[in-house]
């Protein structure tokens, strides 16, 4: 097998590290980085014939085996950039979100600011419709460029069927980019309105190693508001904490594994049903296992 598209391939080395925003450690035998679309292709074209593969953008919502991880896996996040032209920008997959909406601000362009401090990738944020303060991802595309079995298209914002906390894309679906429709506005505007939902998240939200939001609501009630009252806020397993701050949030204490984060998440589903007779669905991604 060719391995030598994108910047560099992680071998099975001793303690190279996983992505996981959880800050578990593990190895991933065979990591593709493509810096473009051209390179993703490749990176696409040689995976596809030789192995499965799983693909990721900043894996900010997606929890990484302990140990090794025998499998290849594919990041955009080296897939950056992003071109303005009046109100419309096409980012790279790749592109960080708060960082995009850093550029929207300083160019007066609004839409991002309850966005601008999720974590992920413009991909990532595509695929998982990620929202906050009322606003979701999914309301500024017009389209998304994908290579789906090898076949590159363009998808409208209607084919890519945004929903809460899911889309058309993913999976089969590879996103390389993404053309959003922002507003005209005031650049101190913009940015003012950035600081305030920034100080809202600092406020309710822990700052510890995580990956967000554990479950997604049920019903429109926010999934913190069952593992509270089922009495689990703090609950520990291992490394892995029920946060004191927000129970809808899993934060690595330290030497926190994967294993002790599955078994908590498991522990809080099956006591909230217990509880309440509600049960919550995972927001969260697992490679390489069912949650
Ligand atoms: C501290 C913290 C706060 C967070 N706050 C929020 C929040 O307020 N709202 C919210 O919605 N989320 C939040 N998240 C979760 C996460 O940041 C978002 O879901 C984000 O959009 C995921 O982007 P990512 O690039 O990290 O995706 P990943 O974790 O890399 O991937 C998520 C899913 O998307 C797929 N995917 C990623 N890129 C591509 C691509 N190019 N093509 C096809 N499939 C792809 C993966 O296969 C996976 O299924 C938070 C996470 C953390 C750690």
């Amino acid at each position: 097998m060719d391995t030598h598209f994108g910047r560099y391939i992680m071998g099975a080395r001793e303690g190279a590290p996983s992505f996981s925003a959880y800050g578990n450690v593990g190895t991933i035998a065979l990591t593709a980085e493509p810096r473009n679309a051209e390179e993703l292709r490749a990176a696409i074209e040689v995976l596809s014939r030789e192995c499965a593969f799983d693909i990721v953008g900043r894996a900010t919502d997606t929890l990484f085996p302990d140990g090794l991880y025998d499998a290849a896996v594919l990041t955009t996040r080296s897939m950056t950039g992003a071109e303005f032209c009046g109100t419309r920008v096409v980012a790279a997959a790749g592109e960080k979100l708060p960082l995009l909406a850093g550029k929207a601000a300083a160019r007066g362009l609004s839409g991002l600011e309850q966005l601008c401090s999720i974590p992920g990738s413009v991909g990532g944020a595509a695929v998982m419709n990620a929202g906050a303060f009322g606003r979701e991802f999914g309301e500024l595309v017009e389209w998304a460029d994908v290579i789906e079995d090898g076949r590159e298209r363009r998808m409208s914002a209607e084919e890519c069927a945004f929903r809460y906390r899911s889309s058309a894309l993913g999976g089969k679906v590879i996103v390389v980019a993404v053309a959003l429709r922002l507003g005209r506005s005031d650049v101190r505007d913009v940015r003012a309105a950035m600081d305030e939902f920034c100080a809202r998240r600092a406020a309710t939200q822990p700052t510890g190693k995580s990956l967000g939001s554990v479950f997604a609501r049920h019903d429109g009630t926010s999934a913190g508001w069952y593992i509270e009252r089922a009495g689990f806020k703090g609950a520990k397993c291992g490394g892995a904490q029920i946060s004191s701050r927000h129970a809808n949030f899993i934060v690595n204490t330290g030497g926190g594994t994967a294993a002790d984060y599955l078994s908590l998440l498991r522990r809080v589903r099956d006591g909230v049903f217990a509880h309440s007779g509600v049960r919550l669905v995972p927001e969260i991604k697992a490679l390489g296992g069912e949650i």
